[in-house]
Parts: C-alpha cells; structure tokens; sequence
C-alpha cells in the first residue's frame, strides 16, 4: 500500500484493487462499476495502443468480463451536473448572491479553496461531483427499481484520480447513513485487474453501457478535458434562458491549454455570462485574485487541479519522459474526449432523454428537494496552512 504526500492533502494513492475483487467474489454483493469520460481516451495505453485512441466499447466489454453487475458512465451524471449547477447559476444570477459560481467536480480543487480562500467556499457549487451524484443515486433510485437493499450494493468508480479516493471518503459525501461510492480504482489500477483476469483487451468486441445511467450526450464526454465542464454548461444555459436553439454547439473559446481562458455568452436578451476556465492551481489562484481585487469580472469559473484536466489525472497511464518531449499529453487524449462529442448524437445535457426520465420518476426537477438531499452537499472551511 502506498501512501503519497499532497499539498491540499486531497491526494490519497491507495490501492483498491484488492477491495474490489473481494467485492466482486463476494456472492451477497451487488457489484456496479461507473466510469469517468477520461478514462476511455487513456486506458488503451496500457494495451499499446497510441494515445488518445477512444476504447469506450471495449471498456465497458471488459468491466463486464470482470464480474460487475451493472457497468455503468459517469458521462450520465456529468449531464445530471450540467442541469443542477446550470439551474443554481441561474438563481444565483437572479439574486445576485454568490457570484461567481465556481464548478466542484474536481476534489483537489475544491479542498485547495477550503485552505487557502476559506471565505470563498460559497462561491463553489452545491453539486457533488459526478461520480458521487450517480453513486447516491444507485443507492436509492435504481435500487428502489431494482428492489436491492442498498446497503448490499457496492458502488466502484473508475476514475483518471487519485484525489477522487480521498473525495469517496468525505463524510459530506454520503447519504442515509451510506457513501455514495464505496471504491474508487484509477485507470491504471483497471488495467491491471484486466490484465490479472487475463482479458484479451484488444481484441475485444464493443459493448454498451446499462441503462438507466448509460446513456449520456457529447456535453458529459467532455468534462474530461479543461473547459469541457464550462462548455457543456453554457450549451445548456443559453438554450434554458433564451429558449432558442443553439446552432453551434462548440465554444472552442474555453478549449485547450492555454492557462486561463475567458468567454462571454450573449443572451437574445443582450444579457450577457462571464466565464472563465483555469487549469492547474496557480492558474486558479491568479483568477480568484483577479476577482477579488475587482480587476475582472465573472459570473462562472471553472477549475481543474491537474493541467489539462481530468485527461492528464493522477491516475492515468504514466507517460514516458522522452515521449512528453514530442508530444502534448493534454491534447492527445482532449482529441478523443472531442471526437467522441462530436459523433454523439445528442451534444447537450438537458437533451439526454434518460436525464427527463430520472426527473420525471424520481428527482421532479433540478434543485429540488430530492435533488438537494442526493445530489448536493456542503464544505467545511479549513484552515490554511
Ligand atoms: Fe482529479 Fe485532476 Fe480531474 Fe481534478 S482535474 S478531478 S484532481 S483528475
């Protein structure tokens, strides 16, 4: 077992391999696996194949092999973010309180403002990052469907980080009495249980994921990549507030990996959203001390703690020095998040029909009551050290 240091402490390189095969033998146990958007446009790394390369089906054909009961993407609930956070940005730019809103899907982030700008932890989303919205809903929602005690379902995700293991541990991130995610493996601990099942990955034939949370829209695939989470929300945002279609879906001003990037949307109203996007945490500090000493302006900012995003995570495949020499990581593996939005058939969250259905059966509407007790969680302000 292995043990690494982190500045902000959010860091927690513990293996659970071992946890999840016990799971997975264990017969009383109902074994459900979810997967983050960076992890198909990486893992085929660890097979050989060249960088970037999209092995979504195979993925989903070897977590089956493997022995989950259900093998669902956390692609789903990156579009069930899009529509809880776009909806709280709305009624915080209707009261004028909290602003910015800043996004909480990425645990280094969030745990960097807890230390060092306490009194902007406010300003972050209510929202628990996907993979904790999808885990507390398979322990309620699909296990009412289901008719499965929850406390026999185990929830394994399968994520690009290493802060995601410290984040399934946070006792704000559970739900009657469970956590909402009960392991958190890293792409390459996945490609190691593969490789100890002995699973001819290549050779795989493409397989899809379960329903009800397998179904998801361009705007969730690209959350891996910096500016996906910005992109994919002001998809949404324009068309809930001016209720016109949007024509172009792809704000290439929020792509790529320049350090901070900035994007206004106009409404038909003339309104108009400021937005801002930084990856890697002193790209983040300079935004937020531009904001607090008055010098910009924004409604939205987004923050990944690893640069790039979540494509170049902790817990992605490790890239050789000399290889980094000639070829940028980062957009590699963004080229696959990309190319897997465009050739989806629906780009934007609030489309995804399986998202209208989870409402309509169980949640109601966005920011509702049910929403807020699984979906939404709060944070502590810690002190800085
Ligand atoms: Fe984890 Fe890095 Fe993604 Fe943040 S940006 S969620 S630390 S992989």
């Amino acid at each position: 077992q292995c043990i690494i240091a982190c500045p902000v402490g959010a860091l927690h390189e513990k293996e659970n391999i071992k946890d999840v095969w016990k799971a997975l033998n264990d017969k009383e146990k109902y074994v459900v696996v979810q997967t983050a958007p960076a992890v198909r446009v990486a893992i085929g790394e660890e097979f050989g194949l060249p960088m970037g390369t999209r092995v979504t089906g195979k993925m989903a054909a070897a977590l089956r092999k493997l022995g989950f009961d259900k093998v669902f993407d956390t692609d789903f609930a990156a579009d069930l973010t899009i529509m809880e956070e776009g909806t709280e940005l709305l009624k915080r730019l209707n009261t004028g309180k909290n602003l910015p809103l800043m996004t909480s899907c990425c645990p280094g982030w969030v745990k960097f403002v807890e230390h060092q700008y306490p009194d902007m932890t406010d300003n972050l989303s209510t929202c628990k990052s996907p993979h904790q919205m999808e885990g507390a809903l398979i322990k309620s929602y699909f296990a009412q469907k289901m008719g499965i005690d929850a406390k026999n379902i185990v929830v394994v995700s399968i994520m690009p980080c290493v802060a995601k293991k410290f984040e399934e541990n946070r006792e704000e991130l559970s739900c009657d009495g469970l956590a909402d995610v009960d392991y958190v493996l890293t792409t390459r601990e996945l490609a190691q249980m593969i490789k100890e099942a002995g699973i001819d990955f290549i050779n795989l034939s493409d397989e899809e994921f379960d329903n009800p949370f397998g179904e998801s829209t361009g705007a969730g695939v690209i959350f891996g990549a910096t500016g996906g989470v910005a992109e994919a929300a002001l998809r949404t945002i324009f068309e809930l507030l001016s209720g016109k279609e949007l024509e172009t879906v792809d704000y290439t001003a929020v792509r790529g990996v320049e350090d901070i990037k900035e994007a206004v949307i106009e409404l038909p109203d003339g309104r108009k959203i400021n937005a801002a996007v930084a990856h890697g945490l002193s790209n983040a500090r300079k935004v937020l001390e531009m904001v607090r000493s008055g010098e910009k302006h924004f409604d939205f900012i987004e923050v990944m703690a690893c640069p790039g995003g979540c494509v170049n995570g902790g817990g992605q495949p490790i890239v050789n020095a000399k290889v980094k020499e000639k070829v940028d990581v980062r957009l590699e593996r963004a080229k696959g998040i990309y190319s897997e939005d465009k050739d989806l058939p629906l780009r934007k969250s609030h489309k995804n029909p399986y998202i209208k259905k989870l409402y309509d059966e169980f949640l109601k509407e966005p920011n509702s009551e049910v929403s807020h007790k699984y979906l939404h969680t709060h944070y502590v302000k810690r002190d800085r050290f």
